[in-house]
């Protein structure tokens, strides 16, 4: 068993997408384990998104990130990170197949609507940055 760390990002969140994204998680077979439903901050999104702090993008991705509320998941199940990557497809959303949640969702590279965590290290750190263990038992 796997977790991963999952986002329905604010482009999808606003634009009512949050439900049908939860639907294609559980017909999948992942089980949701935890999810909140937050606005977060400047720092915070800063925080989260370290790793990408010395590319071209990160202040563009920040500003997205922090326009509205997000949702915030643990999912659950064998080889999780892989099959939420893989159902949500590629970063850039105006090149994701149509069936993936990207594809269906997202409008550009930036706003592409969903995260996923991309291998177990970023998993556990992305999941201790939003839950707690008292929220995840
Ligand atoms: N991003 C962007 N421009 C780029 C690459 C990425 O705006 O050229 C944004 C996009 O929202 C992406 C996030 O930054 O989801 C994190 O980038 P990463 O390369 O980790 O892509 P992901 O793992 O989300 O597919
Ligand atoms: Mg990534």
């Amino acid at each position: 068993m796997e977790r991963t760390f999952a986002i329905v990002k604010p482009d999808a969140f606003a634009a009512g997408h949050a439900g049908g994204i939860i639907a294609k998680i559980q017909e999948s077979g992942l089980k949701l384990v935890a999810a909140k439903s937050l606005h977060l901050t400047e720092a915070q999104a800063k925080g989260f998104y370290f790793v990408h702090a010395e590319r071209p993008f990160f202040g563009s991705l920040v500003t997205f990130m922090t326009e509205g509320p997000i949702l915030a998941m643990v999912l659950e199940g064998e080889n999780a990170i892989k099959r939420w990557r893989d159902l949500m497809g590629p970063t850039d959303a105006t090149k994701a197949p149509k069936e993936t949640l990207r594809g269906t969702y997202g409008t550009s590279i930036e706003r592409n609507a969903t995260h996923g965590s991309d291998a177990p290290e970023t998993a556990a750190y992305e999941i201790g940055f939003f839950f707690s263990g008292l929220e995840l038992a």
